[in-house]
């Protein structure tokens, strides 16, 4: 490590100890002395269950008081794995960049932080640095972890079966929907529905994505010509599937449209291409949702039918899906939220 690295890696331990000290008080006034009157706490979901910002202490320590008990952060400690703190400019500001981790009884929590020493005119390296933005987000939930890494299925279910249906013939079932609603309705398989529904997926959340256009990836072929992404593609990453190392800088729209299409695939997502949500209802006696869909040849038509590249399931569905036996009609779009109420351990 440098010499640079050293000392700010050294600021960085001591002052998580010191931060890490006055959340285990579980004084919300300690927690927030932390912060520069200047100072922002962004939270995804880790203390407040929702996406919440607070500026300056008397907000952050109102924010941090709203957490429930079962959102308090414990266990803080330094990743290994991420980028080892640094002091860098941001915004004209000399600031300590680094990463912390931490568990809540819900689930497992990462941060970042921007920290700054209090007197104006000092640099980085000052002793008492004070948290000028700090970012703190819900990474996973306990009892709901991802199937990855150690947790990836084995696969070996399929080996033994000589006869019925192998590993492609379920993943086809399985799109189909034909014996079950799905949990979760996403519409549209652009970059978010396709991130979202991957991350749903390993969880195991069952979850149907409905695509308006003919193929995944149509949404950025269909644009102009001489389109490539405005950003780097190492900042463009989908989950669990990073860009290749030997792709260029700025992706042509083509390029990732075949991603788009090729990452439905690897990540096994269930999409219903030429399919639109025309319209949704809510039962709020059941606080249910149903979703009305159009599919291929009904797209701008409400007819009878069938859609092609989706099989037999969508033989008898109204294409409008106002009427009619079709397994499409879902009950529980929505039921995403309904499980998250029913987790005991969410409830506040
Ligand atoms: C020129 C340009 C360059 C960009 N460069 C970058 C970049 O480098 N990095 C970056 O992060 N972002 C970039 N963006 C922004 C990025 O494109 C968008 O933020 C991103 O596409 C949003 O993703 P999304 O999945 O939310 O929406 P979209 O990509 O718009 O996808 C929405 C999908 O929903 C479908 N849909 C809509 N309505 C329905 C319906 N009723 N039923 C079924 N399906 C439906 C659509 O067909 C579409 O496929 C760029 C944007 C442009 C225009």
């Amino acid at each position: 490590m440098s010499a640079p690295a050293t000392v700010a890696a050294e600021i960085f331990e001591k002052w998580l100890e010191r931060f890490a000290d006055d959340v285990r008080s579980g004084v919300a006034q300690r927690v927030a002395s932390h912060f520069r009157d200047d100072g922002y706490l962004r939270d995804i979901l880790a203390l407040t269950w929702d996406y919440r910002t607070f500026a300056g202490p008397a907000e952050i320590q109102e924010g941090i008081e709203s957490a429930s008990p079962a959102s308090w952060p414990r266990n803080l400690r330094c990743p290994p794995e991420r980028i080892a703190p640094r002091i860098l400019r941001r915004s004209g500001r000399t600031v300590l960049e680094a990463y912390f981790d931490f568990d809540t009884e819900v689930g497992r929590g990462s941060a970042f932080v921007r920290l700054q020493p209090d007197q104006p005119g000092d640099d980085g390296n000052a002793e008492d640095p004070r948290v000028w933005m700090m970012l703190t987000t819900l990474q996973e939930i306990r009892g709901f972890e991802e199937r990855i890494g150690d947790r990836r299925l084995d696969g070996t279910a399929f080996s033994y079966k000589f006869g019925g249906d192998n590993w492609l013939d379920t993943r086809r079932k399985r799109a189909q929907f034909a014996d079950r609603d799905p949990e979760v309705l996403i519409v549209g398989a652009g970059q978010a529905g396709l991130a979202l529904g991957a991350r749903l997926a390993q969880i195991g959340v069952d979850t149907l994505i409905v695509e308006a256009n003919e193929r995944v990836g149509d949404n950025w072929r269909n644009r102009y010509e001489s389109l490539a992404l405005h950003n780097e593609t190492w900042s463009n990453h989908l989950p669990y599937l990073p860009f290749p190392d030997s792709w260029p800088t700025f992706l042509p729209k083509d390029k990732l449209a075949g991603w788009l299409e090729a990452y439905a695939e690897f990540m096994e997502l269930n999409v219903w291409t030429s399919t639109r949500l025309v319209g949704a209802d809510y039962d709020s006696g059941r606080k249910t949702w149903r979703a009305r869909l159009r599919t291929a040849d009904g797209a701008g038509r409400d007819d009878n039918r069938d859609a092609p590249g989706h099989g037999d399931r969508q033989r008898g569905r109204r294409a409008d899906g106002t009427e009619g036996p079709w397994p499409g009609r879902l009950r529980r779009p929505g039921h995403a939220l309904q499980r998250v109420h029913q987790w005991p351990r969410l409830r506040r």
